[in-house]
């Protein structure tokens, strides 16, 4: 069985990714399971998927520990512990990174071999008109790397996720053009399929989920202090910089604010404080970026920009 585990931010489409991974192999004639896990379910906040791909039934469920490709869309999780990206990377064949400046990710050398990046924000944001509708570039990547999955049972796949989840006709061809362009642009890995099961080659060791017989699968455990919400020590929420999580960054015009405070009232995470003369200040070490500010501004005083630190 191949696993890919995704890694995005709550914004990125990485749910959709993962039914697209698994939507793909479906259409290829192989058997597909995905399922998301949302975590902070913010936007911005670190989420990741996982698929499954298989010859025969897949019975495994729950988390992906042991992953035989990662899909990062976004290399600022590298920096983030608590998003668990690397988790089970040592034996992982390859792990995909969304970025143009490879050289410059925080990844221990044992795995710079291994690293396969392109910048797909830009090819995304050039394709669509927006950086972070990440969904069909990454489901594209996905599949393009498994090398068992063809173009067109991807572009199926693309069609009937983005279709389920309301994207218009006039958007799906251009998500088909763009993963056109990123399935033309990564080679394949190499994969083993026997016609009973398939299997990325370079594996170093067995999944730690791995069937252990004909119908009975191992189940995956999570400690419960990564499944359910735990608070370690009292008053540090400052020294979390959810600022990291931004995908625009929101940036107020002094010349146009009529400073009426409705950002620093609306904010929901009350981050906006207004200076000495009524002016709104946003502290972007803890804003999110989720640009609530920009839609009740009644004069458009705020404008979103794309935030370079975390593409
Ligand atoms: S409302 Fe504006 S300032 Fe507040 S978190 Fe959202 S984007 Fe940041
Ligand atoms: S909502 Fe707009 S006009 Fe009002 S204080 Fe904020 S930036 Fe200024």
């Amino acid at each position: 069985m191949i696993r890919v585990r995704l890694h995005g931010r709550g914004g990125h489409g990485v749910k959709t990714a993962g039914r697209i991974v698994g939507s793909a192999a479906f259409h290829a004639g192989f058997h597909g399971q995905d399922a998301p896990v949302y975590g902070a379910e913010r936007r911005g906040a670190a989420v990741a998927s996982y698929a499954w791909i298989d010859r025969g039934p897949i019975r495994e469920r729950g988390v992906i520990a042991r992953p035989d490709l990662i899909v990062i869309a976004d290399e600022t999780l590298l920096a983030d512990p608590a998003s668990g990206v690397l988790a089970g990377a040592e034996t992982a064949t390859a792990l995909f990174v969304n970025t143009d400046r490879v050289e410059a990710l925080a990844l221990p050398d044992s795995l710079r071999s291994r690293v396969i990046a392109a910048d797909l924000t830009s090819r995304t944001l050039a394709a669509l008109g927006r950086a972070a509708a990440l969904s069909a570039s990454l489901g594209a990547a996905a599949v393009r790397l498994l090398g068992a999955v063809p173009l067109d049972a991807l572009l199926q796949a693309i069609r009937d996720e983005l279709t389920a989840i309301g994207v218009a006709p006039t958007e799906l061809g251009k998500n088909e053009q763009l993963a056109r362009d990123v399935f033309a642009l990564l080679q394949p890995l190499a994969f083993a399929d026997t016609g009973k099961s398939l299997s990325l080659a370079a594996q170093s060791a067995p999944a730690a989920s791995e069937r252990t017989g004909g119908s009975m699968a191992q189940v995956g455990y999570e400690g419960v202090m990564r499944g359910t919400p735990s608070i370690l020590s009292g008053g540090n929420s400052a020294a979390r910089h959810t600022g990291a999580w931004r995908v625009q960054r929101p940036v107020i015009d002094p010349a146009l604010c009529s400073r009426c405070g409705l950002c620093f009232v609306q904010c929901p995470d009350g981050v906006v404080s207004l200076d000495a003369e009524g002016y709104p200040v946003i502290d972007y070490d803890h804003c999110k970026g989720c640009l609530l500010c920009q839609r009740v501004c009644p004069v458009g005083a705020i404008h979103e920009e794309r935030e370079t630190r975390a593409w």
